[in-house]
């Protein structure tokens, strides 16, 4: 099992992470303070990735960073900013930092972060789980979609289209091509059935449905994702 240390003294914030990491299928260890971190990474030597809090009630998560890239190369540190510290970012990549998530960050960037890292870190290319096209996150593991970092409820069908069109970002995809792969190419149904589902979707996921932006028209043909 993929192992993750959570280095963050907020319990609350730990907590939720983990929660989420475990759901994502990671083991996670976790420390309240930043010498914590450092004894569990000795006694945990197969931890892949660390995320890094940095405002910590003993040494910052800055200092904490340098000490674990002192003694391994290898290891993925993705670091936990704050809004308001943009010099974190910089300072935390300065210090060893592979990655950074800004607060408050959504469960599934941050696991997207980490699937990232551990695939660089591990050097297994595997098929994403999860795609980012902002302001949507699609996890494929999950069978969700979250705008914003809110989850959108989805009817099993409007999944599938969605998926579909994340998966091939720019592509005029025809009514046709929409209704073989959703429903299945045994499907008698009437094409009618695709942008009656499409319309729904906007609904769903477009800030102005009157002029939609993320699920675009290609008049005559059928739909594409993005404009
Ligand atoms: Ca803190």
């Amino acid at each position: 099992m993929k192992k993750v240390l959570i280095l963050e003294d907020e319990v609350s914030i730990r907590s939720f992470v983990v929660i989420n990491l475990k759901r994502a299928g990671y083991e996670t260890i976790e420390a309240g303070c930043g010498m914590e971190a450092l004894e569990k990474l000795q006694e945990h030597p197969d931890i892949g990735v660390a995320i890094l809090d940095i405002m910590l009630p003993d040494i910052d998560g800055f200092e904490v960073c340098r000490n674990i890239r002192a003694s391994n190369k290898s290891i993925g540190i993705i670091m936990l900013t704050a809004r308001t510290q943009e010099m974190d970012k910089v300072t935390g990549l300065m210090t060893g930092a592979d990655d950074y998530v800004t607060k408050p960050f959504s469960p599934a960037e941050l696991t997207a972060r980490i699937d990232a890292l551990y695939r660089r870190v591990g050097g297994v290319e595997s098929d994403p789980e999860i795609i980012v096209h902002e302001p949507f996150t699609l996890n494929i593991r999950n069978r969700t979609l979250e705008k914003d970092g809110r989850r959108i409820k989805l009817t099993q069908v409007e999944y599938a289209i969605i998926q579909l069109f994340m998966q091939n970002p720019g592509r005029a995809l025809s009514r046709e091509d929409i209704l073989t792969t959703v429903w299945g190419r045994d499907y008698n149904g009437e094409l009618k059935i695709v942008d009656v589902n499409i319309r729904r979707l906007r609904i769903k996921i477009e800030d102005n449905t009157a002029n939609p932006t993320y699920i675009t028209t290609v008049w005559g043909f059928g739909y594409k994702w993005g404009i």
